[in-house]
């Protein structure tokens, strides 16, 4: 779960990262206030769950409150689309008016999980304020990496050397050092995926304090954060996955793909879009409708489907275990019906009630394909996008 910028800055506070003195304002009134009681120059922020706000107008530094309360009035209600946003964009609703930080250099400093040694990695950089990724394509020397350790946490003086390695002034050593160190300690005790801090800066005054902020949540560890599932702001997600999120249903959009996926099974579904690739398509979404999907369930997974415009064709991978075929092929049929869609299915369903559920979708007089299995339903999928294509594919 990702959180905003104004969330994951209280955060930081508590856990002794300084960061610049804010006011969150969902009106230009709010943030006109909120200038007038920081003073002097501020910037103006728009909230979103996206970076790269600063290249999209969505950062402002003005030296007046008036100034501050146009600034809020040209963001709050406008959809701001950034390199991180699609072309629609994510709704500002809030704006964060923060004391304007006197910068003398950007850092880079991130916590993430690395899947592969299973520990949480410190990455950083002296290259801040432009995208880690490019940095990390163009200068990968640039980027530091510090393995923590799950039983001991990151050692002091790891914390040491990458404060070393971020070259800072000899006299905000130590307090770079404390901030890794607390930064660390944020990130494992809110079990965090990802705790960004681009840019961290080096102030005129040599202090060191964190400019932005981003923190991802771990989903399947919010049980024990009440605290913080309560920061979740679903306007600001994709539709369709919010949608998917409330039916429980796995979903992850992908881009430029037609083959709308219905699968039961997170390796089933990887393998089921694997298969769409061999059959020369690409996978429109990665949808896993889970073990024990009943009829609603279905029912808006299909829906979710069919309302993504780029898909063209359905493919739905049915290994049936607690699941039942008829469910699902009912399901289909009644959402289908619905929904008005006509799009061509290709359906392969095995396991419980599996005959059941390919009567029903024979009787339903919808365009459906029958194939037996997995290989079976790329060859289908194959010549069905073949024709669809005048041969070429
Ligand atoms: P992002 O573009 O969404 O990552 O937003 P950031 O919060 O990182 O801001 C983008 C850029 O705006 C930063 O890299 C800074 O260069 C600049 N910026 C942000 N806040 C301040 C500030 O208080 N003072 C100055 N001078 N620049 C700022
Ligand atoms: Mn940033």
């Amino acid at each position: 779960m990702n959180i905003h910028e104004y969330q994951a800055k209280d955060i930081l506070e508590r856990f002794g990262v300084p960061v610049p003195k804010g006011i969150v304002a969902s009106t230009p009134g709010e943030a006109k206030a909120a200038a007038e009681e920081l003073g002097g120059t501020v910037v103006v922020k728009a909230q979103v769950h996206a970076g790269g706000r600063g290249k999209a107008g969505g950062v402002k530094v003005v030296s007046s409150a008036d100034e501050a309360e146009q600034a809020a009035e040209a963001m709050l209600g406008t959809n701001l689309v950034t390199h991180q946003t699609g072309p629609q964009g994510v709704p500002v609703r809030k704006v964060m008016v923060a004391e304007a930080t006197d910068i003398a250099d950007e850092l880079y400093l991130s916590i993430i999980v690395d899947g592969d040694a299973g520990v949480p990695v410190v990455i950083a950089s002296t290259e801040g304020g432009m995208d880690i990724e490019e940095v990390a394509e163009k200068t990968p020397d640039r980027l530091f990496r510090v393995a923590g350790d799950p039983l001991i946490g990151l050692s002091p003086y790891h914390a040491r050397d990458i404060a070393a390695l971020l070259n800072v002034p000899a006299s905000a050593r130590r307090a770079t050092a404390a901030l890794i160190s607390n930064l660390y300690r944020l990130f494992v005790e809110n079990d965090c995926s990802l705790v960004e801090i681009n840019p961290l800066v080096v102030t005129k005054d040599e202090e060191v304090i964190a400019l932005d902020a981003k923190i991802n949540l771990e989903d399947d560890a919010l049980f024990r954060h009440k605290d913080l599932a309560g920061l979740h702001d679903p306007e600001q997600e994709d539709e369709l996955e919010r949608r998917a999120r409330s039916a429980d249903l796995a979903y992850v959009k992908l881009d430029g793909g037609k083959v709308g996926c219905m699968v039961n099974g997170a390796g089933l579904a990887m393998a089921t879009m694997d298969i769409t690739k061999w059959a020369g398509a690409d996978p429109a979404n990665f949808l896993d409708i889970g073990g024990s999907a009943d009829q609603d369930r279905i029912e808006e997974a299909f829906r979710i489907i069919v309302s993504d415009d780029e898909v063209e064709i359905i493919l739905v991978n049915l290994f049936a275990g607690i699941a039942r075929s008829d469910v699902v092929a009912q399901g289909i049929v009644n959402a289908a019906k619905e929904t008005g869609a006509t799009l061509p299915m290709v359906v392969a369903m095995r396991g419980t009630n599996a005959e059941e559920g390919r009567n029903i979708l024979n009787e339903s007089g919808l365009d459906i394909t029958a194939a037996p299995d997995l290989a079976g339903a790329a060859e289908t999928l194959r010549d069905k996008l073949s024709g669809a294509k005048g041969g070429a594919r």
